[in-house]
């Protein structure tokens, strides 16, 4: 077909007028050809089989059934009129209903004529009926372009009620490919059709509307899919690579001093291989000529903040500032206390930056800031604001992501003439395969080795029955030295209730560690962040022994004594929110407990999400099973990513074939980047086509 005549509004196909035209742009948002060749079916029928009235079975699935209609009557019931007709064949009789669109349903029945019904039946009285069928005159249903695999669309319930059924799809489906004389722009090279051995589009636009057989389908559906997914992995990379041309960095072309002196002599550890490699890549980037935008994803514990340090040092080696910053001001205070650590032997200048600095202390920093003789700052949201100017920052490294958004990502860049080389460190494994569709346009590190030493966490499962033993393990434990999170869920619909629960929790734990022997915190996110702060650090210091909290100490705190991990209602939490929490211990030499507490009522999901966590504690294990689990919808970061709106791929099913795309959209890319070779001519045309008409998402970035 010729690659424009694609482009036609769809009012123009034989058999759609305005007004379907209207509907089918309001409701499917379909606009020209090319949208309704690419509305694929949701699913498929088997219409091989008819049945005869006598072989019909009380609660079947969707039957075909040819005969004939010899009566039609109005029957008036409490609840409006209904269409009833009566249909025959040889072996006996039923009942075809309508509820609605009784004039022109009555006006276009033929009486004594052949016809194929589809539908489910409903038995009734003593006869089967059928609402609502699908009908076809036996004389068009032979003639008509028809494949054993019936296919169903996607439609609504103002289509259907217009009269635009399923059936009406089809047909318009079976006139859009008449006047296309069936053949289709191929729209992907030569050589990745014939190295995964594809069909080509005509055949599988063919086959996916009209399949031939179940193998066929398949293989249509394998193209598609994978054609789809390779639009978007070529526009990312794209994306990316256009970003590194365009957007300069400072090249942090030298290997310095402090870099060497901090690697030489004051490393504090050696480092996992993992995090040698990670460092190799943050050189590579800083030490090229583009700006760095790099996603460092790391469990929990997994040795993040040394990497961090590192390519700070490399930053103020080539006499630039570098600056972190993190989601809470403890975050942040351990960030300082940790660096300030590390950078003792270094003679640096290093500052905290939150929203408790008073303002003398304040005018310091920003002096020190504008002259550049601080070389790191630290701190929370309060680095954003405009007061705050760097002289030359290089690097700008933001700790926990996904609680800052990507507005503030952009407010960083702004803070010098040439954005800034950004680091984005998360602790929240995002599967593989998502991460690969949502920061397509983020090069991403991933630590996945921890470091040498650490004792594995023992997860158990209690029920609450089990509350006893529970509460002499934590004695024991606190008899040792060490120290106890007890953790309540906070969900948001239900905060009085939760409320309630964490305060009834805290008074029958109190009753049980009763002072002066035993020292209990507590922190609710009722409380005033100053209240919080108090009682978080008497227990940062060891001054409490019991930490009763909802899920305010989620993200990031660091206390290497605190050895227990108890979970109530656990089944209440989702997989990433338990794996964080658990994360929270495990952090000395000690042996480190998660106790997961729960009532032996268990959704089957809550189910696999107790066992998830008791088997292993590998955070993109536990975030696949999430993905699996929720689906994508609910992951970080995907709504606005558009992952959720494939025409026909699935970001979680398709995973296979997303990884095969991805690493043939690299391969044509790395070859040809701007896509110029001869043999790429289909795949500039089709990206710029799906650029063009927005077919393809826009990315965040
Ligand atoms: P996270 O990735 O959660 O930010 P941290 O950077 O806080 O992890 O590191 C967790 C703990 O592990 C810290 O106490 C740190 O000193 C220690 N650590 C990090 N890397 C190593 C290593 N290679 N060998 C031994 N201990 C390490
Ligand atoms: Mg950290």
């Amino acid at each position: 077909m010729n690659k424009n005549v694609l482009q036609t509004p769809i009012d123009y196909l034989k058999g759609v007028g305005p007004n379907r035209a209207d509907l089918l742009r309001k409701e499917l948002g379909i606009h020209t050809y090319q949208d309704f060749i690419n509305l694929f079916p949701n699913r498929y029928i088997d219409k091989t089989r008819y049945f005869k009235v006598n072989e019909l079975q009380r609660n079947s699935s969707e039957v075909q059934v040819v005969g004939k209609i010899v009566h039609i009557k109005m029957v008036q019931q409490k609840r409006g009129k209904r269409l009833v007709a009566t249909f025959v064949d040889a072996t006996g009789e039923m009942e075809l209903v309508w509820f609605r669109g009784h004039k022109w349903i009555k006006d276009s029945l033929k009486l004594n004529t052949p016809y194929v019904i589809f539908g489910k039946t409903n038995w009734f009285n003593g006869t089967f009926s059928m609402p609502h069928p699908e009908m076809e005159l036996l004389k068009e249903h032979e003639q008509s372009l028809r494949t054993a695999m019936q296919p169903v669309y996607p439609s609504t319930e103002k289509l259907n009620n217009k009269g635009i059924t399923n059936r009406v799809i089809n047909k318009l489906m079976q006139q859009l490919f008449i006047e296309s004389r069936t053949q289709f722009y191929e729209t992907l090279p030569p050589t990745i059709l014939n190295e995964l051995k594809l069909i080509s589009k005509t055949e599988a636009l063919f086959n996916i509307h009209f399949p031939k057989s179940q193998e066929l389908l398949a293989k249509a559906q394998y193209r598609l899919k994978f054609e789809e997914l390779f639009y978007i992995q070529i526009q990312l990379i794209t994306k990316n690579l256009i970003h590194k041309s365009k957007i300069k960095g400072f090249p942090f072309d030298q290997v310095g001093e402090k870099f060497n002196e901090f690697y030489a002599n004051h490393l504090p550890f050696e480092l996992t291989n993992a995090q040698k490699r990670v460092i190799k890549e943050i050189r590579n980037d800083l030490g090229s000529n583009a700006q760095m935008n790099r996603l460092l994803q790391g469990d929990v514990g997994s040795g993040k903040t040394i990497v961090a340090l590192m390519s700070m040092l490399l930053a103020i080696d080539n006499d630039f500032q570098a600056c972190i910053m993190a989601p809470t001001e403890i975050l942040a205070i351990q960030h300082y206390n940790g660096i300030m650590e590390l950078v003792k032997p270094l003679g640096l200048n290093v500052k905290l930056l939150t929203g408790s600095v008073k303002t003398k202390d304040r005018r310091v920093i920003h002096e020190m800031l504008e002259d550049g003789s601080l070389h790191i700052l630290i701190g929370t949201h309060a680095i954003l604001e405009d007061k705050v100017q760097f002289k030359n920052l290089g690097l700008a490294i933001i700790d926990e992501q996904h609680r800052f958004g990507v507005a503030q990502r952009a407010k960083l860049w702004h803070k010098n003439t040439f954005p800034p080389h950004i680091l984005v460190m998360t602790a929240t494994p995002i599967p593989r395969t998502l991460a690969m569709s949502l920061y397509g346009d983020l090069d991403v590190s991933v630590i996945d080795e921890l470091p040498p030493g650490r004792k594995a966490i023992k997860t158990v499962h209690r029920y609450d029955s089990n509350r006893l033993k529970v509460f002499r393990f934590i004695r024991d434990e606190i008899a040792k030295g060490r120290q106890i999170y007890i953790v309540y869920p906070l969900i948001q619909e239900s905060e009085q209730l939760d409320y309630k629960d964490l305060m009834d929790g805290y008074e029958s734990i109190a009753r049980e560690f009763p002072m002066p022997d035993y020292q209990i915190s507590i922190v609710h996110g009722k409380m005033k962040p100053a209240d919080k702060d108090f009682e978080m650090n008497r227990f940062i210091k060891g001054e409490t022994q019991i930490m009763v909290a909802t899920t305010v100490i989620e993200v990031g705190v660091n206390v290497p004594n605190a050895s227990v991990m108890i979970i109530e209602s656990a089944e209440r939490f989702g997989l990433s929110q338990l794996h964080q929490l658990r994360g929270r211990v495990g952090r000395g030499a000690e042996q480190s407990f998660c106790i997961l507490m729960t009532s032996h009522k268990l959704s089957a999901d809550g189910k696999t999400r107790l066992e998830t966590m008791v088997r292993t504690s590998d955070g993109f294990e536990i975030a696949e099973v999430d993905l699996k689990l929720r689906g994508p919808g609910n992951i970080m970061g995907t709504q606005q990513s558009g992952v959720l709106n494939l025409k026909i791929a699935d970001i979680v099913k398709d995973n296979d074939i997303l990884k095969t795309a991805r690493y043939f959209a690299q391969q044509v890319l790395k070859a040809d980047p701007s896509l110029m070779a001869p043999e790429h001519k289909a795949v500039r045309y089709t990206f710029a086509q799906l650029v063009k008409h927005k077919n393809i998402w826009n990315y965040i970035s």
